[in-house]
């Protein structure tokens, strides 16, 4: 934490706080009413041990930054706090959650404003790190859903205007939609089959590469132009983006399949919320807007939904990479409180 004084800008007389609840980490920030963070810090889970721990330290945060800052204790109006997994959205209970023992059931949003005694919300991390980007793109009453591709696939809703998590903490499961169907479709981690998650995923990806390249024939590419790193356990997106530029013609295919895969599962999403704004974050966007792969995927997944869904739907529909990356769950959940506070 730092010691020296540190005035705070002139325009920041008053404060939100916000928690991002991770199973490694606790990241605690001080937004203005902009949705610039001012301060930030990070401290390992596992020492904050419970809630009220984690909660505890945010406000001692809170508070030294408000008196390096020169504020009065009051100039703090909210707390917003983002927690993982399956959030009870009536009862602000997790009903599931990994990584995080001694947060199961316990009544949250009551921890946070009785040690708080501030206005306060607890929202799903996936809905914050949407209602951020929401909040960036001065969406008003519009729809967005937040889409981030990894080892896993996740996705956050705002519907109307206000993070949505479903009547059982379960909405925006787009990992768990089915794409594929019938006794031949991938097994799923959740036990079920077909899911975009056995495609789209980091180990669906990576299966769906070894495929690729065991079928290359040494009349198409010669297996000695195969980069070794591709057969890798561990292969990233962004290997697979650069060999797919370099002209491997496997892994540009992979990144195409995978864009349709991610499509129609966009599409599907698309047929129900209507929303105005999908994007797509993540490590599997081979590169994002950084690289020609990233682009190729992109137009590839704007091109699936156009062809899967209502012209009203998906041509309307604005697909696009999502930008406010780490700190958007931290940012989403600050803004969430201050809604809250409006209210
Ligand atoms: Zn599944």
């Amino acid at each position: 934490m730092a010691t020296s004084p540190a005035q705070a800008p002139p325009e920041v007389d008053r404060l939100l706080l916000g928690i991002d609840v991770g199973g490694s980490y606790v990241k605690v920030g001080l937004v203005d009413r902009r949705g610039k963070l001012q301060a930030k810090v990070r401290a390992a889970t596992p020492s904050l041990r419970t809630p009220q721990g984690v909660v505890a330290h945010a406000l001692e945060f809170a508070n030294a930054k408000l008196r390096e800052f020169g504020l009065p204790v009051e100039a703090l109006e909210a707390v917003g706090m983002a927690v993982p997994g399956v959030l009870d959205s009536q009862a602000y209970r997790l009903r599931e959650v990994v990584n995080l023992p001694g947060w199961l059931n316990e009544p949250l949003l009551e921890i946070l404003s009785e040690t708080t005694r501030l206005q306060a919300a607890v929202v799903n991390d996936a809905n914050a790190a949407a209602y951020a980007e929401h909040s960036l793109r001065n969406l008003q009453r519009e729809s967005l859903a937040l889409i981030t591709l990894g080892t896993g696939i996740g996705c956050g809703l705002v519907v109307g205007g206000d993070p949505y998590g479903g009547d059982h903490g379960c909405a925006g499961e787009l990992g768990h939609i089915a794409v594929r169907f019938g006794p031949t479709a991938l097994p799923c981690t959740c036990g079920s089959r077909g899911h975009l998650e056995s495609y789209a995923g980091a180990a669906g990806v990576i299966a769906r590469l070894r495929e690729e390249l065991a079928r290359v024939d040494d009349a198409s590419i010669p297996q000695s132009q195969i980069p070794p790193s591709l057969l890798e356990p561990d292969v990233s997106p962004k290997e697979i983006a650069e060999a797919a530029e370099a002209g491997c013609e496997p892994c540009r295919r992979v990144i195409e399949e995978t864009a349709e895969f991610v499509g129609q599962a966009v599409g599907m999403l698309g047929q129900v919320i209507d929303p105005t704004v999908v994007l797509l974050g993540g490590a599997m966007t081979f590169g994002g807007p950084d690289r020609a792969m990233g682009d190729f995927f992109l137009s590839q997944v704007r091109q699936t939904v156009r062809e899967t869904t209502l012209v009203q739907v998906g041509g309307n529909l604005i697909i696009e990479f999502a930008t406010l990356g780490n700190d958007a769950g931290l940012l989403g959940a600050a803004m969430v409180a201050e809604q809250v506070r409006q209210s």
